[in-house]
């Protein structure tokens, strides 16, 4: 396996492997690998003849009093596990090589971020696409793979490379899970026990509101109560938003129907957890 740290590198490399007729894959991730991660790379595996797995933690789409500072950080781990998964490189660029200064040039996919994370993290998505654009360019995969825990990100790269004309196809890996139901997440490493403990709350409550739905239930008001309910059995639980919203465009729902998305960001202390179930 290959580490590269260096874009003009990248670049030549992905384009001799592409010379030689090989179908490239993209894993972008920002690290401290979990199975959520190795799950994509699974993935990756089975459908590309060539995979990076690029490793970057972005600042551009932190905002100022976020948590970039102590986003968990473990590179040697990193590098065994993509190992492990059978990755052809990692690329690893610097901050420095990346956005040599605050970038002019930056992609924004309209509409589709004024909701759920969009709107209670102004900036966020116009960071995820940039990079994800700047990693398009560099790599030139045929593939790009993501994880569908991160929805509206999931919904909004879909966007951007069919609109952007990138001949990229875009594939969504499941939602991986602890036993306990916890959406596994880097920043899951930050919980206390007690807010561990308390952590499962949320899908059990996503679960109830998703049961309540298959049950007849159609008021949004009444699904996230039955979420509300399950999150307020800790008094740990901040919430940032629940809502239940269109599964292609993202817009809230008053009525639910299939194929809406019941979504929910939550703090539990510092650490900002999000979920979603979709009603299928
Ligand atoms: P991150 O390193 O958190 O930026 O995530 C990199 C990729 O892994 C993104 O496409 C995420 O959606 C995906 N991912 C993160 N957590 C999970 C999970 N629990 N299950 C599936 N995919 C995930």
């Amino acid at each position: 396996m290959k580490i590269i740290h260096s874009i003009p590198e990248m670049q030549q490399e992905a384009l001799e492997q592409k010379k030689q007729g090989k179908v490239v894959g993209l894993v972008p991730t920002m690290g401290y690998f979990h199975e959520g991660h190795t799950s994509l790379m699974q993935i990756g595996r089975e459908q590309a003849d060539y995979l990076v797995i690029s490793l970057f933690v972005n600042p551009l789409q932190f905002g100022p009093s976020e948590d970039f500072d102590t986003y968990p950080r473990d590179f040697e781990r990193d590098k065994k596990l993509a190992r492990k998964y059978e990755a052809d490189c990692i690329f690893n660029p610097s901050r420095k090589d990346m956005y040599p200064a605050s970038p002019l040039t930056r992609v924004k996919v309209h509409k589709l971020d004024r909701y759920l994370c969009g709107r209670s993290r102004p900036g966020h998505f116009e960071g995820v696409t940039t990079i994800v654009a700047k990693l398009y360019n560099i790599i030139l995969p045929d593939l790009a793979i993501f994880g569908l825990k991160d929805y509206q990100q999931y919904i909004i790269i879909k966007q951007m490379t069919e609109e952007l004309h990138y001949p990229i196809k875009v594939i969504a890996g499941p939602t991986i899970r602890e036993e306990d139901g916890l959406a596994m997440s880097s920043r899951n490493k930050n919980l206390s026990s007690e807010e561990r403990q308390a952590a499962p709350l949320l899908y059990r409550g996503l679960q109830n509101a998703r049961q309540q739905f298959l049950n007849g239930e159609k008021d949004v008001e009444k699904l996230l109560n039955t979420l509300r309910d399950s999150l307020h059995q800790s008094p740990l639980y901040r919430i940032d938003y629940l809502a239940v919203v269109d599964g292609q465009k993202l817009y809230p729902k008053k009525h639910a129907q299939r194929g809406d998305v019941i979504a929910a960001a939550v703090f539990l202390g510092k650490t900002r957890l999000i979920d979603k179930i979709i009603l299928e």
